[in-house]
Formats: C-alpha cells, structure tokens, sequence
C-alpha cells in the first residue's frame, strides 16, 4: 500500500474509507493517517486497524504534452533545470511533494514563454541548493558551455541558499563568455499562490533572449511586489534574506538591469561586457581542499592549524571589518599564520560586513598581517565569491605569488575600482 491509494478499512468496528496519506516524519510510528472522503485528515491507531485493503491504486496525474512551434524570428533559449524550490511541488491528494517539475513542465504551465523565445528544456540534475558541491557546478557550466553554442542564452534554475556561490562559480567557470546566462529560482513553491517562480522564469527567459551582456547573472525579484525583477551580476550577489521574494541584492555593486513583468529590459548601467562572437571556453578546475572560515573573538587558533595539518591548500578569512583577525594576546592567529606563510598555503582576506572594502595597511594590527604574514587582501570581493576564486585558482596552481597576483586581479566583476555610496544597501 502506497501514500495516496484510495482505501477502504475496518477501524475498531467501524467502516472507513479515505486516501492513504504520507506519514509526516515527526510523527510517532504506529499511526496510519487518512485523509477521508469529506475531506478531513485522522490520525488511526494501526492496532486497532482490522482490516484495509486498496479500492484504487494512486496514479500520479501526467502532464498534457504541448507541441512548442518553431518561430525562427524568435531567439533560441535552454532552460536548464538543477533542482531547488522552484522545481518542487505539492501534491494536493496525498500533501506530499511529489515528482520534480522539469523545464519542460515549466514551459507548458507558462505558454507565454514561448511568445519570447524557442526554448528547449534539459534537466540536469535534482538537488536542493544546499546538497550542492563544486562537482555539481562543474557539470552545469558543462551544461551551460554546450547550450550555448546553439542557443543565443541559457536559463538556469536551481534553489536559492546557494544559489550566490553557483553564479561566482559559473562566473569563473566560462571564461570568455559570449552571451547572457541567467540564474533563476523562487523563494516560494511554485504551486503557492504567492510563488515568484512565474515571474521570474519568465523575466529570465526574457533577458536571456534579449539582453546583449556577455554576463553570468541572476534575474529575480527587485521588490516584494510583483513589479520587475533585476539583474545582478554572478560575483556580486547575495541571498541577504531567509524568506523575502527580493533577497537577491548586489553588494557593492549596482543590479544592471531592471526586467518589466512583460519582459522589457531597462538597463541600468553601462557596466557590463557586451555579447560577442567566439567560443565560451570552459575552465573549471576547482581545489576541494579549500576553506572558508568565519572568525570571531575568542576564536581557537587550533581551528586554523586544523586545516594546515589536513591538506588544505588554501584558506579564505572572512575577516572583521576592514580585514582584521586577532593578532594580540592568548588567542592571537600570528603563529599559525606565519606556520601557513612558511608552508606557502594563501591565506585570503575577505570581511565579514560584506559592504565596503578591506584595507592591508591602515592599521598596524593590518600590517602584521598583509606585510608580516604575506595574507592576501582583496579588497570588495565577498567571503564567498573568495572562497569560489581561490579553490579556482588554486585548482590550476600552487604558486603563492601567482595565487596571490590572480587573487587580487579582477576576472569576473568580483573587485571594483571604487566604491561608490549608493551601492550600500541597494
Ligand atoms: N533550501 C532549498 C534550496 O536552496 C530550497 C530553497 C529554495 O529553493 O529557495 O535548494
């Protein structure tokens, strides 16, 4: 017997019928819930179950097939599909969630997708974001590489928790990249009434076809309203909320687009590279033994020999402030430092305020580190954004002052030139 087969049994004595329902993981074993045919859930006691047999097996409902027609005035766009909740649905029958929505399903629930472009839809994979690992990255930039020598931009839709380390991932993934690849996901299922998946499928499917930037970049909401989506580029964005619809927001940066609801793009800088001819080329070699590693007062520097004692090649500080870490008293890192600068392992420094840039030299406490310590500032670039560069540099050599020459280069828009004020909090 399965979760959603119709049944009909004896419970103590009385007939009942109802659907089998999933049993809820929290709840205690020996409960059998059915939800009845007037539409109520009960909670039964299997001991005192004498009888259930199944008076219809549960079949779960097939989508109705749509033939998409060929409009050769219309751009060639791949919505590649990658798991997360914009994949994931309710089954309304049984209140479990039941197979994943594919793009393909995406395009048949959204038919006015196919009035922007000729999409073709590939489902890579299944996970939810936080199951995600660099292994998972390398195949959708592999993915996204092959797509995009047919189709003039590719969509790309997976779960939002870490959906910021993806785009910084793809962003150093496809080195010369020739036309938009836009990331996309929704903070509410899309089976919900208040679901932003629609609108910022749509949005995505509408700046891939039409936007000329040569940009990994994510397209969702900009608001909590349904009133445009923005685009942000890949190095530069952060979930910087746990629920809200318009959690994506640059940091230190500016979004470079807004995307009307009926698809129109409005630019918003000048800042971006332009799509080009040419062949997007794959580079996606990435160290596994890279760490990120959040300090706070008090810290052990036993956690840092941790990793110099394992393997690591490299390890990102999300620093205090403008890049600071204890270098005074009992809990001071400067041996464990020096311990890493003499087994030439790059110790990068990032801040954890996110906004605004680090600094190596303004303080002395600083100056122990970049100039003592030979620990390797880069300026606005995120914690994560860091962590992603550096097991991709790291991936190709091992060369501290190569790491340290590439870490503080910018490649993908991850450092700017300037901070400009009203990038915080934008
Ligand atoms: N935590 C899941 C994920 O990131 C679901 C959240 C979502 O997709 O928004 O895949």
């Amino acid at each position: 017997m399965n979760a959603g087969d119709k049944v009909k049994l004896l419970y103590e004595d009385k007939e009942l019928e109802g659907t089998l329902m999933p049993r809820p993981e929290i709840l205690e074993k020996g409960i059998t819930i059915i939800k009845l045919n007037n539409g109520y859930n009960v909670g039964l006691e299997e001991k005192k179950i004498k009888d259930m047999k199944v008076i219809e097996k549960y079949a779960p409902p097939k989508p109705k097939e749509t033939e998409v027609k060929h409009d050769k005035n219309l751009p060639s766009i791949t919505i590649i599909s990658t798991g997360g909740t914009i994949s994931s649905r309710i089954d309304y029958r049984t209140g479990g969630v039941i197979a994943d929505y594919t793009a393909k399903d995406f395009v048949q629930m959204m038919p006015d997708l196919a009035k922007v472009a000729n999409l073709k839809a590939k489902k890579i994979m299944s996970v939810m974001s936080e199951d995600i690992n660099p292994s998972h990255w390398q195949k959708i930039a592999e993915e996204i590489q092959k797509e995009l020598k047919t189709a003039e931009g590719v969509v790309v839709t997976m779960g939002t928790d870490t959906l910021h380390f993806a785009t910084a991932a793809l962003s150093f993934f496809l080195q010369d990249l020739n036309k938009p690849v836009v990331v996309t996901a929704s903070q509410r299922s899309i089976d919900r009434g208040s679901s932003d998946a629609f609108m910022n499928l749509f949005c995505s499917v509408a700046a891939a076809a039409n936007a000329k930037i040569a940009e990994v970049v994510t397209c969702m909401h900009g608001s909590e309203n349904d009133d445009y989506c923005y685009l942000i580029r890949g190095t530069k964005v952060r979930k910087m909320h746990t629920s809200r619809r318009d959690a994506f927001r640059p940091v230190n940066d500016l979004p470079l687009a807004k995307i009307l609801p009926d698809g129109k793009i409005e630019m918003l800088t000048d800042n971006f590279k332009e799509a080009k001819t040419g062949e997007t080329k794959l580079v996606t070699h990435f160290e596994p033994k890279t760490a990120l590693l959040y300090v706070y007062p008090g810290m052990d520097p036993d956690i840092i020999n941790y990793y110099l004692d394992n393997g690591y090649k490299g390890i990102v500080i999300a620093a205090t402030a403008l890049g600071h870490v204890a270098v005074n008293g009992d809990k001071s890192l400067m041996d464990v430092l020096k311990k890493a600068m003499d087994k030439k392992i790059p110790i990068v420094i990032a801040s954890q305020t996110l906004y605004g840039r680090t600094h190596p030299f303004v303080y002395s406490n600083l100056r122990k580190l970049s100039i003592e310590r030979n620990c390797i500032f880069v300026e606005d670039m995120l914690p994560e954004v860091a962590y992603i560069k550096l097991g991709w540099v790291l991936g190709k050599t091992n060369d501290i002052d190569e790491i340290k020459a590439i870490m503080q280069t910018n490649i993908a828009g991850e450092i700017t030139d300037r901070s400009f004020p009203k990038t915080f909090l934008a």
